[in-house]
Formats: C-alpha cells, sequence, structure tokens
C-alpha cells in the first residue's frame, strides 16, 4: 500500500499521494536545518504563544479535524473530536510550564558560578502511527518546539491528511516557516532521512520491528532516540475492588478507539473469586455495544484501521479458539464491507497460545483466573512487554505491592492507565525507551550542558 486514505469502513480509496522524491526530501531537510538556526534564538515566550495559538486552532476546528482521523483510520466520531482537543492540552501545557522546565538550574560546585542549562539539538525526526494520529504527533511536537527544535513528521501512510492538517495548524499558529514539515514517505525512506547529518535525533511511536529498525540506524549514527512500542497492559482485579467500577472501566480501557491502543487493557487477570462475575458483567457491556459506520454519532465500535490488522487479530483468535479457548461474546470478523471484527471476550485460555505473549491490537479482551495477587503479578509481568499495568484492590498492601512490583512504565490503582500532559509516558522492556510528556518528555531531546564560570 503506497501513501493513501483508504476509507476503513468501505475499503474504499478516498485519495491517493506521492511519496516525496529524495530530491524533494533533500529540499525539505535543508530547509528544516535552515529554519533551526534562527529558531533556536527565538524567546520562550514567543514559542509558548504560538502553542496557545496552536490550541485555540486545535479547538476551533476540534470537529473537522476529528472527522479527517475518521474517515483515515475509522475511530469513531464521538472520540475523534475528543482527541483533537487532547491535544490543544498539551500545547497549553507546555506553553505554560516549559519555561520552568527549561531554565537554568545553578549547580554548587568550586566555580563563581555553574548551572545546568537546556539547549536544542536541532532537526528530529518523528516517526509516527496511525491510531492517534494527531494526539501522537502533538505529543511530541509541543515539547520539541517549545525546547527550540525543528520537527519533521514521518507520519503512518494511511493517515496522510492527518499529517498535512498537523503542519497546516502549527504554520497558521505562528511557527517560523520550516520548523515543522510533514514529509510524505514511506518506511522505506527512513533510514537515509535518519543517517542524514542535519537530523540530530528521532522519535518513533509504532511496533517493535520499526522501533528496532529506526534505533539501530540512530546507533549506528550515535543519534539519540526514544521508542513508544507496543504492549499487552494487564487489568488486575481483586476481590475487594468495586466490581461494577471496575467492569464499566474496562469496557473502555479495552474497547477505547477499537482496542487500538497501546496502552489499553489487554489481559484481564482476575482474582478466581470475583472472575466468573466479572466475565459475566463485562459480555453484557460488550454484547450490547454499537458496532458500525465511524462517522455516525451512536456508534461505540468502528472498523479496524486496515485490512491487515483485522486480519491478524482474527489469527490470533482463530489460533486461541483452536486450541481450546471459548468466546463467549464475539470471536468472529463481521460479513460487511470494511474491516469489522466483533466486540470479543476470550476465556480459558491454554497456556502457551498466543494471548499469553502477543498484543492483540483490536477489540478483544483476554481472560486469565489466579488465586492470589502474587500469581496475578507473576502472570501480569510475563510478557515481554511492560508498557502500562492497571490493579483493582482497596487493600492498601495490595497496592502497594502493584505498585512495587509490576514491572511497566506506569501503575494505575483502580483506574485505567492514560497518558495525561502532567504525567510522563513510556515503557521498559520491550515497549520501548524514553519518555514522553510531562517535565521528563522535554529533557530528552535537549543538551543537557554543564556551564562552569571562574574568577
Ligand atoms: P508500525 O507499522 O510500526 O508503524 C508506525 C510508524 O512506523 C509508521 O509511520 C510506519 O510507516 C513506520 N514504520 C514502519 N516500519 C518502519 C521501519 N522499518 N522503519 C521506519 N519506519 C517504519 O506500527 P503500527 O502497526 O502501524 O502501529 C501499531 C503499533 O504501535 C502497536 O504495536 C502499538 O502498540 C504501537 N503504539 C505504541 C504507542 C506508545 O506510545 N507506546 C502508541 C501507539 C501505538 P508506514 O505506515 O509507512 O509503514
Amino acid at each position: 500500500m503506497g501513501i493513501a486514505t483508504i476509507d476503513p469502513a468501505t475499503g474504499q480509496a478516498v485519495k491517493t499521494f506521492a511519496a516525496l522524491t529524495p530530491a524533494e526530501i533533500e529540499e525539505k531537510l535543508d530547509r528544516a536545518d535552515r529554519a533551526f538556526r534562527s529558531y533556536r534564538r527565538t524567546m520562550l515566550v514567543e514559542r509558548s504563544r504560538w502553542l496557545r495559538n496552536a490550541a485555540d486552532i486545535l479547538e476551533r476546528d476540534a470537529e473537522s479535524l476529528g472527522a479527517t482521523i475518521t474517515l483515515e483510520m475509522g475511530k469513531p466520531i464521538k472520540e475523534a473530536a475528543g482527541e483533537v482537543r487532547k491535544c490543544a492540552t498539551v500545547c497549553r501545557y507546555y506553553a505554560d510550564r516549559a519555561p520552568e522546565f527549561l531554565a537554568d538550574e545553578p549547580a554548587e560546585t568550586d566555580a563563581k558560578f555553574s548551572y545546568v542549562a537546556y539547549h536544542p539539538l536541532g532537526v528530529i525526526l518523528a516517526v509516527m502511527p496511525w491510531n492517534f494520529p494527531l494526539w501522537q504527533v502533538f505529543r511530541f511536537a509541543a515539547p520539541a518546539l517549545m525546547a527550540g527544535n525543528v520537527g519533521i513528521l514521518k507520519h503512518a501512510s494511511n493517515v496522510p491528511q492527518c499529517a498535512l492538517a498537523i503542519e497546516r495548524v502549527l504554520m497558521e499558529a505562528g511557527f517560523p516557516s520550516g520548523t515543522f514539515q510533514t514529509l510524505l514517505v514511506g518506511a522505506s525512506q527512513v533510514e537515509a532521512i535518519v543517517r542524514d547529518d542535519r537530523v540530530k535525533g528521532a522519535a518513533l511511536t509504532g511496533s517493535e520491528p520499526a522501533g528496532a529498525s529506526l534505533a539501530s540506524i540512530a546507533g549506528d549514527c550515535i543519534k539519540p532516540t526514544v521508542l513508544e512500542l507496543g504492549g499487552s497492559d494487564p487489568f488486575i482485579v481483586m476481590p475487594s475492588a468495586d466490581l461494577d467500577a471496575a467492569v464499566r472501566t474496562a469496557v473502555t480501557a479495552r474497547l477505547l478507539n477499537t482496542g487500538q491502543s497501546c496502552i489499553a487493557a489487554k489481559r484481564f487477570i482476575l482474582h478466581e473469586h470475583i472472575a466468573d462475575a466479572f466475565i459475566s458483567k463485562l459480555v453484557d457491556k460488550f454484547a450490547a455495544l454499537n458496532v458500525g459506520d465511524p462517522k455516525d454519532p451512536a456508534t461505540d465500535i468502528g472498523p479496524l484501521a486496515t485490512p491487515t490488522i483485522l486480519d491478524e487479530i482474527e489469527q490470533q483468535v482463530d489460533a486461541c479458539l483452536k486450541v481450546g479457548a471459548k468466546a463467549p461474546t464475539g470471536g468472529f470478523r463481521l460479513d460487511r464491507p470494511g474491516n469489522y471484527y466483533a466486540p470479543t471476550i476470550l476465556t480459558d485460555l491454554p497456556e502457551g497460545c498466543p494471548a499469553y505473549q502477543d498484543e492483540f491490537f483490536g477489540p478483544v479482551a483476554l481472560t486469565f483466573r489466579v488465586p492470589t495477587l502474587e500469581a496475578a503479578i507473576d502472570l501480569a509481568n510475563s510478557t515481554e512487554f511492560g508498557l502500562g499495568a492497571c490493579a483493582w484492590t482497596t487493600v492498601e498492601a495490595e497496592q502497594k505491592a502493584a505498585i512495587e512490583r509490576l514491572d511497566a512504565g506506569a501503575v494505575f490503582i483502580n483506574g485505567m492507565v492514560k497518558s495525561d500532559p502532567r504525567l510522563p509516558f513510556g515503557g521498559i522492556k520491550k515497549s520501548g525507551y524514553g519518555r514522553e510528556l510531562a517535565r521528563q518528555g522535554i529533557h530528552e531531546f535537549v543538551n543537557i550542558k554543564t556551564v562552569w564560570i571562574g574568577d
């Protein structure tokens, strides 16, 4: 598939785009490099003003930008404008807080005066996925631009109109020409861009193979990277939990964005005393969901973004069913045009089936029973991923054990894992490294410069 908008609800090609030629890429890199030389000298107060303008534009255009998201990757329209508004919050957060995060930090040494300064690195490449096509990019762009870096975006090939819209928003907001550019390029064109001397670092959000490939090329060139990769987040429920609240949250935690979220709760690890009750309530809720046209505001679950994702989720579920797993609801693709898969719950998963290791990137909840919290944590930690985790319990000792022993970049107690501009976001193990958002996110692509001044 080339760079194109293909409506996931119908399978129809809407618009195709030509990938940039090497000469066009060269022109854009040159522009970015030249933009950096003057942009790095702009004042923080100016950058904040532009970022606040961007927030205003995002709010003004939330509905139309949301419609573009829905058209290109099938997000239910009732969630899409919310994604755009969330981008405004990250712009405002860094517009307000970056001056504090980037301020010089005095250090007591033998110098007359010494301090740590945070200076920009230059042109940073962002390789981004389609699942939150605006949010993923703005959470990179807002801190990068505030820090004085310049951004170039290689977005997923199925969301070109979102990619172009992001550049338009930032340019309309007043950022100087060349400080943020969308490059319509395929994955095979990324290597040459990473290797280009003008590019000083790269962030990738996406799959493990893409992350490993980009990081190995960047490593070869000694360039910093941040990787936000996949996850198979556990959702642990203990007997003391408020079961109805846990079930209600479980539906959103698993099915938001039709289940295509890195931090979606994917494995429901249930204490055996509440497992039957939890599953039965969850089945009722899944079965009652409205699956259909993502452009319809009444739709809860839309199509998957591409036919490949649909095939993959179908194969994963079939492999589990083949070895004895049960599907009390769902377990099949829908017989209609578009990439639709029924909201599915799997139980009785035999050890060794894909559910124990793989990421299920779609509307499929995997359920497991355990006799103790100890067993729940062991199972939770038994994948290669370590993005988020949540545990539902009102017992303080259990909360403490979950926080201390769950191997994940984030642990939420009695709530679902979510991203928030005020909290760092990222994973461990094969979920990646580095952090986005919060103070930690803006410090990823800066030169942490030591300054020592003698008499
Ligand atoms: P993907 O195939 O890795 O694509 C993500 C981006 O990487 C796209 O722009 C893609 O371009 C590009 N890409 C693919 N292969 C590449 C390569 N070898 N070199 C350089 N760039 C390459 O990921 P996906 O399957 O679309 O997205 C789903 C995955 O992303 C899931 O595993 C999900 O958990 C993860 N994700 C993680 C986070 C997080 O914050 N941790 C957030 C969202 C999603 P093309 O589209 O042109 O192939």
